[in-house]
């Protein structure tokens, strides 16, 4: 979780506060507490969010359809 990961997060946490449900930020979040638990996406991670946040991938898919613009300052 580096310094440009946090960054994104921010960024996204006040992207969906102003315009998306809750639910994906309640997904950036657990996304990245689950950091804590596992510095990778690997298997131990996915079963973190599998079992807090059962709907994640679909949420990560959706998230991923953000045009490049959404990131940048
Ligand atoms: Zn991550």
């Amino acid at each position: 979780m580096g310094q440009l990961q946090c960054r994104k997060t921010d960024h996204l946490v006040e992207l969906f506060a102003r315009e998306k449900p809750e639910a994906m930020i309640v997904y950036v979040i657990l996304h990245e507490l689950t950091h804590l638990i596992s510095p990778r996406h690997d298997q131990r991670f996915t079963a973190v969010l599998d079992r807090e946040v059962p709907r994640w991938r679909n949420m990560r898919k959706w998230l991923n359809t953000l045009p490049l613009e959404a990131w940048i300052d």
